[in-house]
């Protein structure tokens, strides 16, 4: 057999297979011991059905991700990205606008093979556990919107980036990258106002208690507060968030009306001082270089690639193109990409850690602080006692345990 084919199917089972021990793991971990930290907060019942909840993913999960992967075996030795090729070369245009078509072909299958899956998790799923608000239509009109996201920017810069290599060869991966790095920037520039609001509705937070305490919080710590905003979550779930969107001027802070629902004034100001320590300890600003590193890295390596007649055969390709190894490179980069969203994870944990000590020690309300999280993980039926595995590879926050247990050390060493 080919060796990149070997490589190619070695690595989508080998993600598979380190995916399914974590969350084999993650269910043997469960015990009816209620963590002591949460009694008051759980009943037997409800912390049953809190665990019910995680075995339910877990069983979800596992199936679709089954699913995808046979079916993407399946596609990839049957010759299936030919077949796609061989039908948008039909239509006789350039590798450019050719490309546009394999791309798009490829990513309605990808919808056809995703959809049923999402909306078992949506209206199943979700719904037998009292979270799900999303209804049929805004589930589907979700979909356009997405599709239409990709086809007005996915689209174009795929094309940007094949136009690269068509035209300027061994060097087009240093092009490509800028060009990519770039678009990051503008993307995160102006999310928040133009993508974010097709999808929700954001309204800047209210005059009241609220508003003025967090004003006065602000103003202590010397944080330019602009752009604080309410948005409707409850649109699609009952469970609850705040984040930090945005660089500059286009910056948003954003509290889910969920979220401003179940809290006190207090548990909220811990909440978005903890945002806000994100910014304040440059926590943004590091994710940001560390995934134009990324993207450098990703178009140097595939600059190798870009052109090896050994990867077009393991697919089955009667004819090379830079789309369809743009597209090949991606199998080919799983065990970079799974290394470096591990690595990801580490880091972030550590900065929610480290953003967690600056509410308490800025807002000083220890206690708030820790009440918030116990809330969110009761109402968001978080796992309490996740695996360390599971947390190694997959979490981007440290378990709730952990932080509050942080937090407590804080208020002692006080
Ligand atoms: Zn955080």
């Amino acid at each position: 057999m080919n060796i990149y084919l070997t490589a190619v199917i070695s690595f989508l089972l080998i993600a598979f297979i380190i995916d399914a021990v974590a969350d084999y793991f993650n269910i043997k971990n469960m015990t009816d011991e209620l963590p002591g930290e949460f009694a008051g907060y759980y009943d037997a019942d409800k912390y049953k059905k809190s665990q019910n909840y995680l075995r339910d993913k877990t069983a979800f999960s596992f199936i679709s991700s089954f699913t995808v992967l046979v079916i993407e075996i399946i596609f990839i030795i049957s010759g299936g990205f030919n077949f796609i090729d061989m039908i948008s070369r039909s239509f006789g245009y350039g590798e450019i606008a050719t490309g546009l078509f394999f791309a798009a072909f490829l990513m309605i299958l990808l919808n056809i093979i995703q959809i049923p899956f999402a909306a078992y998790n949506t209206f199943v799923i979700e719904t037998k556990y009292g979270f799900n608000k999303t209804t049929v239509k805004t589930f589907f009109i979700d979909i356009l919107k997405t599709a239409f996201l990709f086809a007005v920017i996915g689209l174009p810069v795929f094309a940007l980036i094949v136009w690269f290599f068509v035209k300027f060869g061994s060097f087009a991966w240093i092009y490509a990258a800028a060009a990519v790095v770039l678009f990051e920037i503008l993307i995160t520039f102006i999310a928040p106002v133009f993508i974010m609001p097709l999808f929700n509705k954001y309204i800047p937070l209210e005059d009241g208690e609220l508003k003025s305490e967090l004003e006065r919080y602000a103003l202590r710590e010397n944080f330019k507060m602009k752009g604080l905003y309410k948005m409707d979550g409850s649109k699609r779930s009952t469970k609850s968030n705040a984040f930090f969107a945005g660089f500059g001027k286009f910056r948003r802070i954003v509290l889910f009306d969920t979220l401003i629902e179940k809290h006190t004034t207090d548990q909220l100001v811990s909440v978005l001082a903890h945002e806000m320590g994100h910014y304040k300890k440059g926590h943004i600003t590091k994710f940001m270089a560390m995934s134009f590193a990324n993207t450098i890295l990703m178009f140097f390596i595939l600059s190798f690639f870009i052109d090896n007649q050994y990867m077009f055969e393991a697919f089955g390709m009667q004819n090379i193109s830079v789309y369809a190894a743009l597209v090949f490179f991606g199998f080919l980069y799983t065990p970079v990409s799974m290394f470096l969203s591990v690595i990801q994870n580490v880091l972030s944990r550590k900065y929610e850690f480290e953003a967690d000590k600056y509410s308490v020690e800025t807002y000083k309300k220890p206690d708030s602080m820790i009440e918030a999280l116990k809330k969110l993980s009761v109402d968001n039926l978080t796992n309490l006692t996740p695996h360390k595995f599971k947390v190694f590879l997959e979490y981007s926050h440290p378990p709730v345990l952990e932080r509050i247990k942080a937090i407590n050390n804080i208020k002692t060493e006080e």
